[in-house]
């Protein structure tokens, strides 16, 4: 079967690994995800993907409660890595050969982070999870995933949330809620959809990378959408 991506860039919420927990790394789901993100590599696919921390910890949240802002993202990013770690070891236990690089040197449990050997590894089909952010403080995940999507020419960023994609209004609260299929980075910008944060969607707009938001908890999305299904919403030039 063809796919109609080569190389993609999967972001992942640190709440995407939490479950239905209300704090931390639930096993089950991680190994879900593995078992996901292994059919896609199946599949021929070059998979790099960016974890966010924020089930964690979210370096705003601490900073409102008094901690130093730039210390408290540290922190954060540091979150991102133990979510990175998991995650590469519920891959690996199923096979997928999997490295992570850390945008923050972590030498003796991670690779630094180094483009062209990040390029090299996902060339030999193994799947690259970028781990401590942007390894700068006052910047989010999402932002990562932007910017190292355009850094190894990803084709696409897919954006995993619990909801099957981009709506008019909050679809929990209105029942005639309507899902877009296609939206413009503009139009994201303009009304401020959060769909990622406004420095991520502008660095996406430069560099032309389209994002697709769609629902991690329906089994199989990630393989759909690789496939050229439209899953979600495709939010683009
Ligand atoms: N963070 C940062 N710089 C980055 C990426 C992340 O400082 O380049 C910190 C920030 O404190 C953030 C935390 O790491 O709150 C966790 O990341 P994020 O909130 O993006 O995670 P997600 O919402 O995806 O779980």
């Amino acid at each position: 079967m063809g796919t109609a991506y080569k190389r993609i860039l999967l972001k992942l919420s640190g709440e995407a690994l939490m479950g239905d927990l209300g704090y931390g790394i639930d096993p089950a789901v991680v190994q879900d995800i593995a078992q996901e993100v292994a059919e896609v590599v199946n599949m021929g696919v070059q998979v790099a993907i960016v974890v966010g921390g924020g089930n964690i910890f979210r370096g705003v949240k601490a900073a409102a409660g008094g901690m130093d802002r730039a210390t408290a993202d540290y922190v954060g990013m540091i979150a991102t890595v133990m979510n990175s770690i998991t995650l590469q070891d519920a891959l690996e236990q199923i096979g997928v050969p999997t490295r992570v690089q850390t945008a923050i040197a972590m030498q003796e449990i991670a690779e630094p982070y180094i483009r062209r050997k990040a390029i090299r590894h996902l060339e030999l089909n193994r799947v690259v999870i970028f781990g401590a952010g942007s390894g700068n403080p006052f910047f989010t995940t999402d932002t990562t995933a932007a910017l190292r999507a355009a850094e190894i020419d990803a084709e696409v960023i897919f954006k995993a949330t619990k909801v099957d994609g981009i709506y008019d209004s909050d679809p929990k609260q209105n029942p005639d809620a309507k899902r877009y299929k296609t939206l413009t980075y503009g139009y994201v910008l303009t009304h401020d959809l959060r769909v990622m944060d406004s420095t991520a969607i502008a660095l996406c707009k430069e560099n032309n990378i389209p994002i697709i938001v769609f629902d991690l908890t329906v089994r199989g999305n990630i393989s759909r959408a690789v496939s050229g299904e439209p899953v979600g919403t495709l939010v683009g030039g």
